[in-house]
């Protein structure tokens, strides 16, 4: 029996994933049955079809980010595109070999990387490589000249994130590009957050490797691609998996046809819809975030004001505990770190490294809006976040004290 939805919730954690496009699932279909051939099979229609459905797709991939078909490889997502990108990069491009106990060459990325970034960079540091994760400033963005001054005569790779999955920060991908083209280093980003909702052209934007998944823009879980640069510089990988050499060897074993399917559709249709979305994304955010801020003190929206995507609005609200409210906005699905470490009850690492302190991390909440998301949707969750936050404070020793006009920095708390 397929799984229904309890309740009538409201979906706000788009930056998680996305419902599939009906348009994704109805082109997708036909992969399962009628068409499903292995595109490795060379000497048949069944081969073929299933072939020139792949060649459809990565052009679609292609087309969306200003690429040639070519430098498209396609993966399980974005988690194994970024392994490929980082391991794959600095294997190929080391200084030094392993075991010669001299440093293998230096890397240099982001304490607020998604763990698909930031744990390949410090499995790269066991093996003998060194990282430097860049602590961003309190607004989340990493400049190009952050990034310049941690430059060193042998970084051989950069890879910052297109835009923060949390706080939706932007980082300044075009001129940290740039830098990196400057001097001879291989660019990569993760922009599984942008690509998809926000224009990318890998030339413009001087781009050697970017990572994108599936299920962020309304296409299937379990797919994403890795852009490949083939010209000026030419870009090698070592690759991963050894196997039966498809994608070029970078990435070997039958091609998930229908999920490739599923994400060159989601590709053709982001590319003629996302600017009319980012556009009514942006008027219901701003419209949220009014709703809250107008109505509640002490709170904050974290990262930088402007540089922000469309669609994630991340608030702490001080006196309130984030579990509290999240049980309280139960009808609401948001997230209170991204997907991957809300099963713990960590503050967010992301909200710690701009400086949130432990507390206040503790009690934020990620909204992301989509496709899907209505002008009424938007309204209610806002009104059910303040209601809620007002109740729960209500029942707050720490905010009467706050009230009174107590420091409740400078309160010395007995101990048991
Ligand atoms: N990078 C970022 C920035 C993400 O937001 C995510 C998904 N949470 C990933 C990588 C991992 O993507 P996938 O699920 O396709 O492996």
């Amino acid at each position: 029996m397929a799984a229904t939805p309890q309740g009538t919730s409201i979906y706000l954690d788009h930056a998680a994933t996305t419902p599939c496009d009906p348009r994704v699932v109805e082109a997708m279909l036909p992969y399962f049955t009628t068409f499903f051939g292995n595109p490795g099979s060379r000497n048949h229609r069944f081969g073929w079809e299933a072939e020139s459905a792949v060649d459809e797709a990565r052009e679609a991939v292609a087309a969306l980010l200003g690429a040639d078909e070519k430098e498209i490889i396609f993966t399980s997502g974005a988690t194994e595109a970024n392994n490929i990108a980082i391991k794959g990069g600095a294997y190929m491009y080391e200084k030094a070999p392993a075991g010669s106990g001299q440093c293998r060459g230096h890397i240099i990325s982001c304490t607020i990387e998604h763990k698909a970034v930031l744990d390949p960079c410090k499995r790269l540091q066991k093996e003998g490589f060194e990282v430097t994760f860049l602590e961003p400033p309190a607004d989340g963005i990493i400049t190009a000249e952050m990034v310049k001054a941690a430059m060193r005569e042998d970084t051989i790779l950069v890879s910052i994130m297109w835009a923060n999955n949390e706080i939706g920060t932007i980082n300044e991908i075009p001129q940290i590009g740039a830098l990196c083209h400057e001097r001879d280093v291989l660019f990569h980003t993760d922009a599984t957050q942008w690509a998809g909702k926000m224009p990318v052209d890998v030339q413009r934007d001087n781009i050697d490797l970017l990572s994108m998944s599936g299920h962020k823009i309304y296409g299937p879980k379990g797919v994403g691609a890795l852009y490949v640069r083939r010209r000026r510089p030419r870009v090698r990988l070592q690759a991963l998996m050894d196997g039966g050499g498809q994608e070029r060897g970078f990435r070997p074993g039958t091609l998930n046809v229908t999920g490739i399917v599923g994400l060159g559709a989601a590709a053709r249709i982001a590319r003629e819809q996302m600017d009319a979305d980012a556009q009514r994304l942006l008027a219901l955010r701003r419209r949220l975030e009014e709703r809250i801020t107008s109505r509640l003190t002490n709170i904050q929206v974290n990262g930088h004001a402007e540089k922000r995507l469309p669609h994630i609005s991340n608030i702490s609200f001080a006196f309130v505990e984030g579990e509290s409210l999240m049980m309280a906005c139960k009808d609401i699905a948001v997230s209170s770190g991204s997907a991957c470490t809300s099963a713990s009850l960590e503050p967010s690492y992301v909200l710690k490294g701009l400086g949130v302190g432990d507390e206040l991390a503790h009690s934020s909440l990620r909204m992301s809006l989509g496709r899907g998301t209505t002008q009424a949707e938007v309204d209610h969750a806002a009104d059910l976040i303040v209601e809620s936050v007002k109740r729960l404070r209500e029942l707050s020793p720490l905010f009467d004290m706050y009230n009174e006009g107590i420091d409740l920095s400078k309160v010395e708390w007995g101990h048991h």
